[in-house]
């Protein structure tokens, strides 16, 4: 078994975009600038919004954090996403999900402006990567498909289940496995909360997508032998022996997964890192496009 770490992927992508804004930088350019709002005090959330602001400090990037209380109005908040989207010096917006009950999160993603959506959740993003234009594609599928690059990961001719169909990870996941490109080439098989016989499925995988959120409800006995496993799941359980009263595990047993598996991601460690890091590569990516206009 061989893992896939995502601190040596997410480190070699950090590097290579700090080396790479600093060149820029020399040249005269701004810094890229990612903007993030945050709405209310979820704990995860404000976890996650933590590491994206310190990724774009230790990148040479520069981030804008705007925090709204729980009760802010949805007007309010779109007003917010209207004005950053026409701020120049702004290259990418993140709005913070999940939003409160009384604010939909369709209309505020509908109101960024696809060129500053680097979270890729807009529909016109959406749109492009069905239809493999250029566009900003959805970290932590991106994130996952860089792993797989980074690592050599052959994916040609293999079957891939993915287990769960979001927007932000299963639906656009499928969609970059089965593409004519490498990684991809795989034929995908993408299953929800209504496939029958789930396991029939994974027994069947060389490839084993697990975004589902179900901690550890994969297990050993249904992954075929040397099967490659990315374990998307991110689940805080309760654990006072922990330092922080939890512990992060994801969807897979990976105590008793990993022995079966050719590669695996752990968790922590795995996709989440390397999810901040495709982030980062789209901020990137709208930035250049900002300076060379
Ligand atoms: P989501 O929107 O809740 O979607 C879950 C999907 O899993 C749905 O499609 C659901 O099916 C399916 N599902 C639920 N129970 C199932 C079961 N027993 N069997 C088969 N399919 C089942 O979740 P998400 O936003 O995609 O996130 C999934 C997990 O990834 C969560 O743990 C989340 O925290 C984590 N996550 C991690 C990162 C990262 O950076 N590592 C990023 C995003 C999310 P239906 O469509 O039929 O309801």
């Amino acid at each position: 078994m061989q893992l896939i770490d995502g601190k040596i992927a997410s480190e070699a992508v950090k590097t290579r975009l700090a080396e790479a804004v600093k060149v820029l930088q020399d040249k005269g350019n701004r810094k890229p600038c990612l903007a993030a709002i945050l709405v209310g005090n979820d704990g995860a959330s404000e976890t996650y919004i933590a590491s994206k602001v310190r990724t774009c400090g230790q990148i040479g990037f520069l981030s804008n954090l705007i925090r709204f209380d729980a009760q802010v109005s949805e007007e309010r908040l779109l007003e917010e996403v209207r004005k950053i989207n026409t701020d120049s010096t702004i290259d990418g917006l993140i709005v913070q999900l999940p939003l409160p009950a009384h604010i939909s999160a369709e209309k505020v993603i509908l109101a960024i402006d696809p060129k500053k959506d680097v979270d890729g959740f807009h529909p016109i993003n959406m749109g492009n990567l069905a239809l493999g234009l250029p566009g900003f594609v959805s970290a932590t599928p991106k994130g996952i498909m860089m792993l797989l690059e980074h690592f050599n990961i052959e994916t040609a001719g293999k079957n891939a289940v993915i287990i769960g169909r979001s927007n932000i990870v299963g639906t656009p996941m499928s969609l970059l496995l089965s593409k004519n490109t490498n990684p991809g080439n795989c034929t995908v098989t993408l299953c929800h909360s209504k496939t029958k016989n789930l396991n029939s499925f994974i027994k069947q995988a060389d490839i084993v997508v697990a975004a589902l959120g179900r901690p550890e409800s994969i297990v050993a006995e249904d992954i075929k032998e040397g099967a490659v496993v990315i374990d998307v799941g991110i689940t805080r359980l309760d654990d006072s022996s922990a330092p922080k009263g939890y512990r992060i595990v994801g969807d897979v047993d990976f105590k008793n997964v990993a022995p079966k598996c050719s590669w695996i991601t752990p968790v922590p460690g795995g996709v989440g890192l390397m999810t901040i890091a495709a982030l980062m590569q789209n901020t990137f990516t709208a930035y250049l496009k900002n300076i060379e206009n």
